[in-house]
C-alpha cells in the first residue's frame, strides 16, 4: 500500500536552537524584560530587518498583534473595521476584543476581496484589516489607492502570508501595520506567538506599552524615546508579551524561511497543474503582481451537487487525504455564518457561494514531489469517482 504523507506533522526545529534553549533553561531567563538583548528583542530586530520594516513587536499571537494594532491606532469605541468575509474567526474576534464593529466585505471565487463591495462599504469605515487568507493576496494596489484617498489605515493580517511578495515587496509591509503568526500551522513554528511590524514610531510605541512594557521596560525597545515618553502611564497594559523560549525557537527558523517558501510554492504549483487537469476541480490563478508562499492548496469544485461534493470528500478521506470544504464542514471557523459573536450576520451571497465550493488541503513545504503526486492523485481520483456514476447513468 502507498504511504500517505502526513500533512499535519511539523518540520523539526533546527538543531541550532538546542544550545540556546539549554542556556535559557539553565538561567531560567524566560521573561523578555529581565536581561538586555533578550531573545525576544533579537527576534524583533532580525524579523524587522528580514521584512524591511523599521520596527517589530513580538507578542503572544497574531490575534494579539491584530488587537494591539487596532488599539495602537486609537480607534474610538464602536469604530467600524472592514475585514474580508473569508478569513479566520480570530480576525472578527480581534475586532470585537478591541471594542470595534466588524464590517464584512464580500470575497470572490478566487478567495480575494471583491473590490466593488470593498469600495461601496469603505465610506464610514475607520480602519481596514486585509486578511491575506491562506496566503491569497487581494489587489493591494487598488485597496491602498482607495484607503489612502480616504485616509483610512490598513492593517495587513499576514498571519499565513509570510514570504509572499506583491510587486516584489513583502506582504505585511504594504499597509500601515503587518501582523504575522508563529502558531504551528504557519511558516515559522513556535507553537504560539505573533509579531507586528510598522515604520511608524508612534504606533509601535503605543503597541509596545500596551503589550505589557510596564514602567520603563520600553527602554529595552530601540524606538525613538520621545515616542514612548509621551505615552507613559496613559495606556492600559494588556500583557500579551512573547516569552524568550518562543523567540529562541523561531530565530533559527528565519534562515529556513527562503527554502520553505520556495519548496512550498514548488509543491503547490506541482499539485495545482494536476488538479486543474480534472474537469471537476479548479485552482484559481494568483494576481499578476503576487508571488505566493503557500503551505496548503485551495481549489474549487466545479459542477458538483452537495451530494457529489460529500461523496468526493468521503472518497478522498477513505484514500487517506482530508479535504475540507470550508462551508460544508460543521462549525468551520472560516465560515462567516459561524461568527455568531459579532451579532447580526450579513447575507454575503458571493462569499457564501465560494465557501460552499472552496476546498482546503494542507501541503507543507517539507513534502517531496513524489508525496505531492500521491496527494494529487488521490484528490483527482476521488473527484472522478464521485462524478462518474451520475454522469454515466444520469
Ligand atoms: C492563523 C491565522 C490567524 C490567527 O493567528 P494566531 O497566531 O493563531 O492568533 C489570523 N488570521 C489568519 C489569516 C490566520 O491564518
Amino acid at each position: 500500500m502507498t504511504n500517505i504523507p502526513n500533512v499535519y506533522a511539523a518540520e523539526p526545529i533546527p538543531e541550532s536552537a538546542m544550545a540556546e534553549v539549554s542556556r535559557i533553561l539553565q538561567s531560567g531567563d524566560l521573561f523578555r524584560y529581565t536581561s538586555e538583548n533578550a531573545p525576544v528583542a533579537l527576534l524583533e530586530q532580525e524579523f524587522a530587518d528580514l521584512l524591511g520594516a523599521k520596527y517589530a513587536l513580538a507578542v503572544s499571537s497574531c490575534s494579539a498583534a491584530l488587537f494591539l494594532s487596532l488599539k495602537a491606532l486609537g480607534l474610538p469605541r464602536d469604530a467600524r473595521v472592514m475585514i474580508p468575509a473569508f478569513t479566520f474567526g480570530a480576525v472578527p474576534s480581534a475586532v470585537v476584543h478591541a471594542d470595534c464593529q466588524p464590517v464584512l466585505c464580500e470575497c470572490g471565487d478566487n478567495y480575494r476581496i471583491d473590490l466593488d463591495d470593498f469600495a461601496a462599504k469603505l465610506p464610514g469605515v475607520d480602519a481596514v484589516i486585509i486578511s491575506h487568507m491562506r496566503g491569497h493576496t487581494s489587489d493591494m494596489d487598488a485597496i491602498m489607492q482607495l484607503c489612502d484617498a480616504a485616509d483610512i489605515p490598513v492593517i495587513e493580517d499576514a498571519a499565513h502570508s509570510l514570504g509572499t511578495t506583491w510587486h516584489g515587496k513583502n506582504i505585511g509591509t504594504i499597509g500601515k501595520i503587518g501582523c504575522f503568526s508563529f502558531q504551528s500551522y504557519k511558516l515559522l513554528n513556535a507553537g504560539e506567538g505573533g509579531i507586528m511590524i510598522t515604520d511608524d514610531p508612534d504606533l509601535i510605541a503605543r503597541a509596545v506599552i500596551m503589550s505589557g512594557a510596564y514602567e520603563h521596560n520600553w527602554k529595552k525597545h530601540p524606538v525613538l524615546m520621545e515616542s514612548f515618553a509621551k505615552w507613559q502611564n496613559k495606556l492600559p497594559l494588556y500583557n500579551q508579551r512573547l516569552s524568550n523560549m518562543s523567540a529562541a525557537l523561531v530565530r533559527p527558523q528565519l534562515a529556513e524561511l527562503a527554502r520553505r517558501v520556495t519548496d512550498g510554492r514548488r509543491n503547490h504549483d506541482h499539485v495545482a497543474v494536476q488538479l486543474n487537469a480534472s474537469p471537476w476541480l479548479a485552482v484559481p490563478d494568483c494576481l499578476a503582481p503576487e508571488v505566493r508562499a503557500p503551505d496548503s492548496i485551495q481549489f474549487n469544485i466545479v459542477d458538483m451537487s452537495d451530494t457529489e461534493a460529500a461523496a468526493f470528500v468521503d472518497a478522498a478521506a477513505a484514500a487517506g487525504v482530508k479535504i475540507q470544504i470550508f462551508g460544508q464542514s460543521a462549525d468551520n471557523a472560516r465560515a462567516f455564518w459561524n461568527w455568531q459573536f459579532i451579532g447580526d450576520i450579513p447575507k454575503l451571497p458571493q462569499t457564501r457561494a465560494m465557501l460552499m465550493k472552496a476546498c482546503d488541503v494542507r501541503l507543507p513545504a517539507r513534502l517531496t514531489l513524489a508525496e505531492c503526486d500521491i496527494i494529487a492523485q488521490i484528490i483527482t481520483e476521488a473527484a472522478a469517482a464521485a462524478m462518474t456514476p451520475t454522469r454515466a447513468y444520469g
